[in-house]
């Protein structure tokens, strides 16, 4: 069963701005927070510097994770960018999805960015609802 996954709009415009600020490049950061409730957006440098895809700075990635467990929260998803599209998971997005967490794609299309979430397990790839909360 898929639980949907709670952002508030700090949260939302914190990505946002990151894939923005990323263009035409793709962005990427990690989820910080509780069941699934989303607490702490962490922006982490692509490394790869590609249009087409991302690969976490080691180094930013570590130091997250070990912030993220000092404050007792969990990793419970990972954002990247489309800039030019699809809002889908890619194939690479497929082949490469290394944790049980929840996928966040942000696409752009005619520079109208959206978001949305996917959990993607042994090549099957199913919709999360993100839905906004109030905190
Ligand atoms: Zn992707």
């Amino acid at each position: 069963m898929i639980s949907p996954l709670y952002i508030n709009k700090q949260q939302w415009d914190e990505m946002l701005e990151h894939v923005k600020s990323y263009v035409p490049l793709e962005a990427c950061g990690l989820l910080a927070g509780k069941n699934n409730r989303l607490e702490k957006v962490i922006l982490v440098r692509n490394q790869a510097q590609s249009p087409v895809r991302f690969v976490m700075d080691p180094y930013e990635q570590l130091q997250a994770f070990e912030w993220i467990e000092s404050q007792g929260l969990d990793l419970i998803g990972i954002f990247h960018s489309h800039p030019a599209g699809p809002e889908i998971a890619s194939v690479t997005d497929i082949a490469e999805a290394a944790y049980q967490v929840v996928s966040v794609i942000w696409s752009r299309k005619n520079d109208e960015w959206k978001a949305r979430g996917f959990w993607i397990e042994d090549g099957e790839v199913m919709d999360v609802p993100l839905l906004f909360n109030e905190g």
